[in-house]
């Protein structure tokens, strides 16, 4: 059974100034554990479509089921980095990676342990008790990827995680993110606009082209993984 099956999606913004059709009638099947990345002109949809699998929007019509089960809202199988991070300016580093530990009811002294833990995977462990705003782009990048994996979504959803880093930091991130979805056998929606980025982690990449938003033509990458 597919991990991820979306069929006839469709999204339409109602605007002042008219509707904007953001998605038109998307099928897309993903596997346990496949790694695909979206790529598209700016307006093309990407975002819109990992919302809705995301269950931060809901679509206009058609049907997003993950392990079978209709989406209705975030759930803990699905986590979420952002382009923007979204990281709470008022709390600590560690408190920003313990936050979604906490929305699921876990106690202080496991939810602190397993923060710790991923904050020193992405390299912060001496970071803790810093602010967002004490952190560079890249780092806050870091504690944005920390707090999606804490709490060991099956299914990692990222918007140009790594658009905004320098080459170096991209390049470690990449890597890191490749490490984890092997060992931990995630599935990956990954949305770039960087084709060399897409070929670099992706079996699949996914063409999506604008007006109306919709999937062009979906590209098997044959690259073997080390
Ligand atoms: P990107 O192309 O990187 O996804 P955009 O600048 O197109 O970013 O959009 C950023 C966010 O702003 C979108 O995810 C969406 O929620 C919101 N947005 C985009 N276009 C509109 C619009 N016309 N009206 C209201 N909100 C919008
Ligand atoms: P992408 O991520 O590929 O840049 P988006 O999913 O952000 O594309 O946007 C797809 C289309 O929907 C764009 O035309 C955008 O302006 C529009 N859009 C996105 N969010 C909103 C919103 N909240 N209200 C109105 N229009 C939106």
């Amino acid at each position: 059974a597919p991990k991820i099956e979306i069929k006839g999606l469709s999204k339409v913004y109602k605007g002042r100034n008219g509707d904007v059709t953001a998605l038109q009638n998307t099928d897309l099947t993903i596997r346990q554990n496949e790694f695909v990345c979206v790529v598209g002109p700016s307006g093309c949809g990407k975002t819109t479509l990992l919302n809705i699998i995301a269950g931060l929007e809901d679509a206009t019509s058609g049907s997003v089921r993950v392990d079978g089960q209709d989406v209705r809202g975030p759930g803990k199988e699905r986590g979420v980095v952002f382009q923007q991070y979204a990281l709470f300016p008022w709390k600590t580093v560690l408190k920003n990676v313990e936050f979604g530990l906490k929305l699921r009811g876990m106690g202080k002294t496991e939810r602190k342990e397993i923060a710790e833990k991923y904050l020193n995977l992405v390299g912060l462990k001496d970071f803790a008790h810093a602010y967002p705003k004490e952190l560079s782009g890249g780092m806050k990048q870091r504690v944005a990827i920390a707090r999606a994996y804490a709490v060991q979504p099956e299914v990692l959803l990222m918007d140009e995680p790594f658009g905004a880093l320098d080459a170096q930091t991209r390049a470690q991130l990449q890597e890191e993110l490749l490490k984890t979805w092997q060992t931990e056998k995630k599935t990956c929606f990954f949305i770039t606009h960087d084709v060399d980025e897409a070929v670099i982690l992706a079996q699949k990449v996914i063409i999506m082209s604008a007006r109306p938003g919709r999937i062009k033509e979906i590209v098997d990458v044959d690259i073997p993984y080390p």
